[in-house]
């Protein structure tokens, strides 16, 4: 019996702006919205989007075996077998994108890597996404040729060389070409098949747990009955460990206990137990590391309303690494053909990516790569994990490297 109530596979996607990652995405989860609102990107707050599908396979067509996200066959209309539960997660805008992939690298299996027919191979993002994908070293990488339909067979033959000659000598130069044209559903059952054909990571299922927030919210209707109030749910990755329903379990930094108008910041861990695990659909007595886990807890709803606890880390008690102020950083420079390479300034504020936190500093001091940051807010970071740092360029955040924290 194959458990598809826990995701095999989280899989992000890359590509240029209208290369069609949205499409795709929709074409292959059927439920796929965009949660990225303009409040969003104005709080720089860095808000994956994220979706579940099951990878089926008809049993009867055989060949061609088809492959399908639908509970029937599209040939024969009998019923799909399921193979494999999939997550896709994407994150708003070039930028957050890419800072997401870097930060988020640990809990990424595999990419998808969509480049559009339609415009000559590579577009300017297109080459700072392969840049990142060898920085990360991700191998299982599927390139998704989009928009074949526009440009016909000839032109989708041209574009196939342009993206050969493109990813040769990469990291992933051998990675398939699928060519799709995601409003018609056309290929996407090739896509499936070879995402179903990736192999599986290997997960730490030993070590102490832990789960990076990804969001968090409060169940209760406005005006519930206080007997049957229930306790805020925080939904996340797990990046290693297994978490298990009555789990005592810790939340670090916690949350800000100031009192309201406060200027003062007052952060404190959260305590709790764990009441509920859930995909999503169905309830689950423990969780492992794949796709996004909801975790009922006996939270104060008031602390997770809104995402309040997005960017905590959840262990059990006492395991957590030490929540900090400061970081001390190895700073690398990343390639940005539109941003010159200049040297980080003492003083100068960075917005960080911190596992699913985003959060503001400041540089103190700098030797030689070693940078020591001030942040705004107290953050919970594993040591040797990767930060994605920004520079106020002209006015915007612009990704110019990463940190290894020390
Ligand atoms: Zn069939």
């Amino acid at each position: 019996m194959i458990d598809i109530r826990q995701s095999s596979l989280n899989i992000g996607t890359l590509g240029h702006i209208d290369h069609g990652k949205t499409s795709l995405t929709r074409a292959i989860t059927h439920t796929w919205t965009d949660r990225h609102s303009e409040s969003l990107k104005r709080n720089m707050t860095i808000k994956l989007g994220y979706a579940d599908a099951i990878i089926r396979k008809c049993q009867k067509c055989d060949p061609p075996s088809c492959y399908t996200t639908d509970e029937t066959c599209r040939n024969c209309a009998g019923k799909a077998e399921p193979l494999m539960r999939i997550s896709m997660l994407d994150a708003p805008g070039h930028e957050t994108l890419m800072a997401t992939a870097l930060a988020g690298s640990s809990v990424i299996d595999a990419l998808l890597f969509v480049i559009a027919a339609n415009e000559p191979c590579p577009m300017q993002q297109t080459k700072e996404h392969l840049m990142i994908m060898n920085l990360l070293g991700i191998k299982d990488v599927l390139i998704i040729q989009s928009k074949v339909d526009i440009v016909g067979k000839e032109g989708a033959l041209k574009h196939y060389k342009q993206i050969k000659e493109f990813i040769k000598g990469s990291s992933i130069e051998n990675a398939p070409i699928i060519p799709v044209m995601t409003n018609q559903g056309v290929n996407i059952d090739a896509v499936l098949e070879m995402i179903a054909k990736l192999p599986k990571p290997e997960r730490d299922l030993s070590s102490q747990p832990i789960m990076y927030v990804v969001r968090s919210f409060d169940i209760n209707k406005p005006g519930s009955n206080l007997a049957k109030f229930s306790g805020g749910v925080v939904g996340g990755v797990i990046k290693k460990g297994v978490l298990k329903v009555g789990d005592k379990i810790e939340l670090r930094p916690g949350a800000n206990f100031s009192e309201p108008g406060s200027k003062k910041q007052s952060y404190k861990n959260i305590v709790t137990v764990i009441t509920d695990i859930s995909n999503g659909t169905d309830k689950m007595e423990e969780a492992r590391p794949g796709g996004l886990i909801g975790i009922s807890t006996e939270i104060d709803p008031a602390f997770v309303k809104a995402d309040g606890l997005v960017g905590n880390l959840v262990g059990h008690v006492g395991s957590l690494p030490e929540v900090s102020t400061t970081l001390m950083l190895q700073y690398h420079s990343i390639d940005r053909k539109d941003i010159p390479t200049q040297r980080l300034k003492e003083n100068e504020p960075l917005l960080m990516e911190i596992g699913t936190k985003t959060v503001l500093g400041y540089v103190k001091t700098i030797k030689k790569d070693t940078v020591e940051i001030e942040l705004r807010m107290p953050v919970c970071a594993e040591k040797k994990t990767r930060a994605a740092v920004l520079r106020n360029i002209s006015q915007r955040w612009r990704l110019t490297g990463y940190g290894i924290i020390e």
